[in-house]
This record gives C-alpha cells, structure tokens and sequence, in this order.
C-alpha cells in the first residue's frame, strides 16, 4: 500500500490530498495538510476518485483512439500511428485550404495539468499559427479576469483562500460557496466565528446568508444597480476612504458621475432591496478594519458582467482594502484548474504569464524559443469558444479541437451550438470519457486521466501546487501532452518532451510572472502564488502590497457603469426567470462525479427545478412532481423541488444532467467584453406534466 500525494481535480479551492494505492487500485483518499484546506475535503475530494477504479461506470471510458471517417459512419478503432497521421493530414488540409484562423483549440481547466496548458497553446500558436485557443474561464471567470486586469492589473483572486478568515468583514456576492467551493465555505465559517460580519448579496437564501449578519436578497439581473447604490452609499455618506482614494486611484470624479444616479432609494423598485439595507451593508463594509469582497458566477454570467467586476473592485478601492494583509478581491475559480489554464495562455488573447498576442516584441520572444519565424505567429486576438458556434455557420471556422472540454453539455443555448458543430467539417476530441461532445466527434484521442499523470495545478488564489500519478492507467491512452506532441511534430513541427518538469522548466523561461516556482520550490506540499519572479523569492501571499497597482498609471481605476437589463425579460409567454447553479455533489460537466458510486447516490436522477412554494401552488405543482421547463429554444423535463428558499419569479437548475439539461434553455447573450454568456438569466415557464 503506498500513499501518493495529490490535489482533488475538482474545485478551485485546490485542497491536497493522499491517494492511498494498493494493486494498482485506489481505495481511499485522505485529507492532506495543504494550505487552503488544512486536511479537510469535501464530499468531492474525498469520494471523488473511483471513476479510476470502477469498470461498471455509467459513461464509457475512452480507452483506444477512433476515427469516424464519414460524416455520420460510425467511430471505428484505429492504432494511435493511424490516428495521429489522420488528423495530422486533416487538420493540415483545412489549414491550407481556409488559413490557420479556420481552425479552433481548446485548452483544459480539468485534471490535465498546467503543463498540458502549456503545450495546447504552443501547438496553436507556433504549429497551427493562431491565436483560436481558449478554455471554460470564457464561460464562468472571464469577466473577472478582464474587469480586474483593466482596474487593478490583474485578473485573480489578490489575496489567499487561508486569508479570508482573518477579513473582519465578507461581501459574499451572487456566490454560493457552500456549494461551489465547501472548504472556501469553511473559511467563510471560521471568519465569521473570528467575528467578522458577513454580507450575502443573492436572490436565493443560500447556505452562506443562513450565518449572514445581513442578506440583500436582490432581484435576478440586477447586479449592476445594486453594486452601483452600494458605490453611491460610500460617497453620499462620506464613508469611503478619502486619503488613500486621492493617494491611490483615479476615476474618482467620472465614478460619481455615474453612481450619483442611484441612490439606494431611487433604485429600490428595481433591486427589491430595502434602501435601510443598502445603506446598513456599506456602514458595516466601511467601519470594518478589514474587508474582502468575494464573488462567482452570480456576477459573471450576465451580459453585463465585465462592468459588475469593475464596480466590485471598485468597493474593495474606495475603502482602502487592497494590498495589506486580509483584504482583497476575491473571484473564486470554479474549476480545479482554471486560473492555471489562464496562467499558461490558453487564453485568445494572452501568452503564458499574462503576455498580450499584440505585442510584437512578446510575439518575437516566444518566436524565438519555439523555433519558428515571428512572421508566423498571429497577431490578432483569437476567437473564444463562445463564438464558435456563430463562426461555424457562418463558415469561418472549419476545425474544432478540444481537449478535456464538454461544450455540447455546458455551453448555453445548446440547440445553437449543436447547429454550429453540424457545420463543422473536422471535430477532435481528446479526452477520458464518452461525453456529449466526444459522440459528436470525428476523431478521439483517449487521454490519461487526474490520477493517472502528474504536474502542476494553479488553484483559485494564484497558488501552484504539485500532484503526482497515483496509478498506471488501463486501456491504450496516452498524456495529454503526448498526443499534442505527436500531432505537433507530424504536421512537421518536431516536438518532444521527456516529462513534465521540462514543459515546466521552458514555460518558466518565457514567464517572469513564474519564473521563481520550480518544481523543487514546490516540493509535495508547497504552494507558491505568483508573482514569484526570482528562485529565491516565497511567492506573493497578497498582490498590490503598499497599493502600487500593475496598471499603467500605478493607480486602482474606480470604474462604474449605467446597469443594462439583461437580454431576455419574463413576458406572458415565459413569466418566470431561469437562473442555472451548482450543486454540492457534482461538478461541471459530471463526467468524472457522475461515474463516481457515493457521488452518484448523493444526487442520482436528473436535476431539480427548484421554485418558491406559492409560485408552486399557483402553477399546481407539488415537491417532486415532474415538470416541464421551457424557454423560446426548448423545453427539458425536471423534478420540481420546492422551497422557501427560493425568491418569487425564479427558478433555478444545475447544469450537469444530460436528461433535463439546462443548457437547452439558456441563451447565448454576451458580455461585449469578455464574450461570457448570460446563463444566470433567461425567460422561461414550468408546466406540471
Ligand atoms: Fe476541496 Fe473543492 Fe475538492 Fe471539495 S471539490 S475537496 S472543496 S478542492
């Protein structure tokens, strides 16, 4: 029996824990003292491995390459020579035919590892000559990452998840950490008992506002007015920091420009939050010696989403809580690795560490270490995977690689995307299970799963962390960085790695961001966050120390904007607002919680709709009845949980179930900015079967 330390695949909260291996089996995983979780886990991490394990899995394990070589043949297995050639020869073609922008990749916030990221990126770039590669951040922590580098200079979490419990004040907004991150939670618990007050800004009385000093159950869509009231309170009632905002930021007189047009009384009608209350959260925010603001998807699946990230910051400057110990902004990654994905430039935009596509001279750096002349490599920023769909039919994209992705399961409006992979000529897919996309795919290439590598994962408060291989995979599978290699060198581009460290060692080369985290640095159980420019630098536990910004000017920007109604408002055909949202027992996708026994017991049937009591009694619908959900681009069929919990005029469901999947409903209204679909708000109506 041997112990093998990792980090759980799931959440971004990166809690380490011991795989305990016997006969190439996993039978259980322990807590391990990692520093965001202190030996804890949560239902996930600690029953979250036997996918690895289980043959009577509920989706088939990818387990050979297969190749459909007509459009609706069937897949037929194939060697891996076979299967690397085909596409080789495939994605060359379509290449010379429509030029490298006609192809599309995608990189991996899952299991795979930021070394895999990496090389993802490299194979866009300096084989295929594009900047078409993106990752699932589009769809959750986009706007975050675009708000936060334009108002502060960087687009993550400034503080640490260990430092939350020291804040002597939380503004938890649209984020339900109990169920999306519970080791978070656990913190969110431990500052509450260190005395801090907690502020939940949600429409659902989540499990955070049941231990809140006060909850602001606001209206669905309103964020933007809510934010900006909360803005108008700190400067109507001189509660905001006047030295360090004139010493630190800049905007000041264009902000209250923009705020002094909703005072929490004017906007009162449209929020559904009691003015009193508005103004008693910014007393309590304002008086508190420190303060984090937190948020997740609750802010950043909204067509107006990039602007609440701005406002938020925005509260976190005009208080002066940036840049000392315990304060801070905090957009908590979803996926377990997200933040590393953005960190290794599987971003349309961005090289690794950060480093803009349309700067020449970064364009030349990267040129000259991968071999390839400059003049290649694209200069435009690249497409995101939400407008796939949209460039697929209008044929500007050809080819779609994705690597560890589900988009025919979790991006919005599924009717629409599954139009757009109709259009596709040429779809790979690389991954560990038969997922929605993988049937739809005309090449797959089975990968090595969590558990079955090692590397290193990013977690949502810029830490690094390693993780080792626990067991030998079964089935004829390769790494993830392999496959890109092989594809990478037979479309003529020879690229070869001995092992992850060395992927490790040339992408730290090219990023003063991560130079300093070396593997060694790392050990088994550091955890280092970037910025860590030299070898001997620790690591930076807060960003912006002394409130020096990594903006142009060096100054916070205070930013707020007019709030825009979302796209799609409740009429008489679909009265009720849709609002997607996670559960406790399953992640993303489900590929890996689905297939996983206790997981699976915990939430076994297709997801809920979940409706306020009286709206249920109006519609005739008791707890547990089966409904129909319908939106103006299709209806689904769901368990009806009723609940006082929930506010009037909504309902909300999880996006992981592939019968009753959500994502028939949603809507594809992008945030102009960061292309961030708006799944938290659509029309629809329930009806009892
Ligand atoms: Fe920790 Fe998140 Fe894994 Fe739960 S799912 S054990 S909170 S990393």
């Amino acid at each position: 029996m041997k112990k093998i330390t990792s980090v759980c695949p799931y959440c971004g909260a990166g809690c380490k824990l011991k795989l305990v291996v016997e006969n190439n089996k996993i039978i259980r995983a322990e807590g391990a003292e990692g520093v965001t979780n202190q030996n804890q886990l949560c239902l996930k991490g600690f029953y979250g491995w036997d996918f690895l394990n289980d043959t009577r899995l509920l989706t088939p394990r990818l387990t050979r390459p297969m190749i459909r070589y007509e459009k609706g043949g069937k897949l037929t297995p194939v060697s891996w020579d076979e299967a690397i050639r085909y596409t080789a020869k495939r994605l060359s073609e379509i290449k010379a035919a429509f030029g490298p922008r006609a192809i599309m990749t995608t990189g991996s916030s899952r299991g795979t590892g930021n070394e895999t990221n990496y090389v993802m990126q490299k194979f866009a770039r300096a084989v295929l000559n594009t900047n078409n590669v993106d990752c699932c951040a589009r769809v959750c922590h986009g706007p975050s990452v675009a708000g936060l580098q334009e108002t502060l200079g960087n687009g993550a979490m400034s503080n640490a998840i260990s430092d939350i419990e020291h804040s002597k004040c939380l503004l938890i907004f649209g984020y339900n950490c109990a169920d999306s991150h519970p080791i978070v939670a656990r913190r969110v618990i431990k500052a509450r008992q260190n005395g801090a007050k907690i502020i939940v800004c949600d429409p659902r009385r989540i499990e955070t506002a049941r231990i809140a000093d006060q909850h602001l159950q606001l209206n669905n869509g309103c964020n933007m007015a809510l934010v900006n009231a909360f803005g108008y309170v700190l400067i109507d009632e001189h509660l905001y920091d006047r030295e360090y905002v004139l010493k630190h930021t800049e905007g000041f007189d264009a902000y209250w420009q923009t705020v002094k047009d909703f005072s929490p009384e004017s906007v009162e009608h449209l929020t559904g939050v009691p003015a009193q209350q508005v103004r008693q959260a910014m007393r309590t925010f304002a008086a508190a010696p420190s303060a984090t603001v937190m948020w997740g998807m609750g802010v950043t699946q909204f067509g107006q989403a990039v602007d609440v990230v701005r406002g938020l910051s925005s509260l976190a400057l005009l208080t002066g809580n940036l840049g000392r110990p315990h304060v801070g902004v905090g957009p908590v990654r979803g996926q377990n690795n997200v933040q590393g994905a953005c960190d290794m430039g599987v971003l349309p935009n961005q090289f690794p560490g950060y480093q803009d596509v349309t700067d020449p001279a970064v364009r030349e750096k990267f040129a000259r270490a991968w071999g390839i002349d400059a003049a290649l490599m694209d200069d435009k920023v690249g497409t995101r995977i939400t407008e796939v769909p949209h460039l697929a039919l209008e044929g500007k994209v050809k080819a779609y690689y994705i690597m560890g992705e589900d988009p025919l399961q979790t991006e919005a409006d599924l009717g629409l995307v599954r139009s757009g992979f109709d259009a596709l000529d040429f779809v790979v897919v690389q991954d560990i299970f038969m997922t929605k996309t993988a049937e739809a795919a005309d090449v797959i290439l089975p990968a090595t799963s969590w558990g079955e590598h090692g590397g290193v994962f990013t977690c949502a408060d810029r830490g690094f962390q390693r993780f080792e291989k626990a067991i030998e995979p079964t089935g004829d599978v390769k790494r993830d960085w392999e496959i890109i290699s092989l594809l990478a060198t037979a479309m003529g581009y020879p690229m070869k790695y001995e092992n992850n460290q060395q992927i490790w060692d040339e992408m730290r080369e090219l990023c003063p961001l991560f130079y300093g985290v070396t593997y060694e640095k790392m050990g088994d159980m550091g955890h280092i966050q970037w910025p860590c420019p030299d070898l001997d630098h620790p690591g930076t536990p807060y960003l912006y120390l002394h409130s020096k910004f990594d903006t142009p000017s060096g100054k916070g920007k205070l930013f707020a904007a007019p709030w825009r109604a979302p796209a799609e408002v409740p009429d008489e055909d679909f009265p009720m607002v849709l609002c997607t949202v996670r559960e406790v027992g399953h992640y993303s996708c489900r590929s890996m919680t689905g297939n996983c026994a206790a997981l699976q017991a915990l939430a076994d049937e297709p997801g809920n709709v979940q409706i306020n009591g009286l709206d249920a009694e109006k519609l005739g619908i008791r707890h547990r009845d089966l409904v129909w959900v319908s939106s103006r681009r299709g209806k689904v069929i769901s368990r009806a949980d009723v609940s006082d919990r929930i506010n009037r005029g909504a309902v909300y469901m999880t996006y992981q179930w592939w019968i009753g999947a959500c994502n028939e409903l949603t809507q594809d209204n992008l945030d102009p900015i960061s292309k961030t679909p708006e799944t938290k708000y659509c029309a629809v109506k329930i009806e009892p079967i």
